[in-house]
């Protein structure tokens, strides 16, 4: 409604500090879908076998072509990405006012508009991790996501044995035979990566605006940020399709972000 158009256009003019809050739904119009939104996600992949570790790890010695279907799913359309219009105008406001990007998301898409300094607080798909050591061992691009895919299709598919699957698989991804090294994804029941989390709280509780897209609330304690933003004093805004508590601005993040940043900072942004 426009009384919370105002607000917000209103509060952002005057704010000296910025969070930018993202969760999936700022990259659904990247052709990534939510979880949530798309139909049946976690029916077809319940949490508790394919978003921990431990169910991940117990899944794949009962039934590995499940697994390789899950992580398909997952890997493919974040492959074949680019950022919208909702992630370039982040990047904008960045470079307008000072910001910071926290994001619940894993698929780099901040990064590719040109943000900076991102706080992945759920990890990146396109980092490996050591877990022994805790060291990035090596980044991937969109390339490799794309070949993995390809890989992992065949292999859910039932098109080549194991034996081929991690054959192909390490032309791409350093495979270490002692799953040493997995991708850098904060799945249910890890803790929250650090320094990340800590800046974000931070972040949160010094901001004057916390501008909430694409994100239910339901995943904690990541959803803890909108609020303590608002119990420090900070106006929140949210940008989702869906009901949010507060100043709500209805809509999607493509169209609504790079008007609400023309309307609160000027006109040339796309
Ligand atoms: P979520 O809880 O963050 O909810 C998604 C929200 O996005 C919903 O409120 C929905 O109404 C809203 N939405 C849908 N389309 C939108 C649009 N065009 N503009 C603005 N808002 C829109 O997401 P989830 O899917 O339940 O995710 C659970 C966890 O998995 C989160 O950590 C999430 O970030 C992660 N995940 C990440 C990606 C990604 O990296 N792109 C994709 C799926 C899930």
């Amino acid at each position: 409604d426009s009384d919370h158009w105002i607000t917000a256009v209103l509060a952002l003019r005057k704010a000296n500090r910025i969070v930018v809050f993202t969760g999936a739904g700022i990259s659904s119009e990247s052709g990534i879908p939510t979880f949530r939104d798309n139909d049946g996600f976690w029916q077809r992949f319940p949490p508790e076998r394919f978003a921990t570790w431990k169910g991940l790890l117990q899944t794949a010695l009962t039934d590995r072509h499940s697994v390789a279907q899950f992580i398909f799913n997952v890997i493919e359309p974040i492959a074949k990405s680019e950022p919208n219009a909702g992630h370039a105008a982040v990047a904008s406001i960045q470079q307008r006012v000072s910001t910071t990007v926290v994001t619940q998301n894993i698929d780099g898409l901040h990064q590719s508009a040109g943000s900076t300094s991102v706080l992945e607080i759920h990890g990146s798909l396109m980092e490996v991790v050591d877990v022994t050591s805790g060291e990035i061992v090596r980044q991937l691009d969109r390339n490799d996501l794309a070949r993995i895919a390809d890989i992992t299709r065949l292999y859910a598919n039932h098109q080549v044995s194991v034996i081929r699957f991690l054959w192909n698989l390490r032309k791409h991804y350093p495979f270490d035979w002692f799953g040493r090294h997995r991708p850098n994804l904060i799945l249910f029941g890890d803790d929250l990566p650090e320094p990340a989390w800590a800046k974000a709280c931070q972040a949160s509780r010094e901001c004057d605006v916390l501008l909430s897209i694409g994100t239910s609330g339901a995943v904690y304690p990541a959803a803890l940020l909108p609020a303590t933003a608002a119990a420090s004093g900070a106006t929140v805004i949210s940008i989702d399709p869906q009901p949010m508590e507060g100043c709500w601005l209805k809509g999607k993040a493509g169209d609504l972000l790079p008007k609400l940043i023309s309307d609160a900072f000027g006109s040339n942004c796309k």
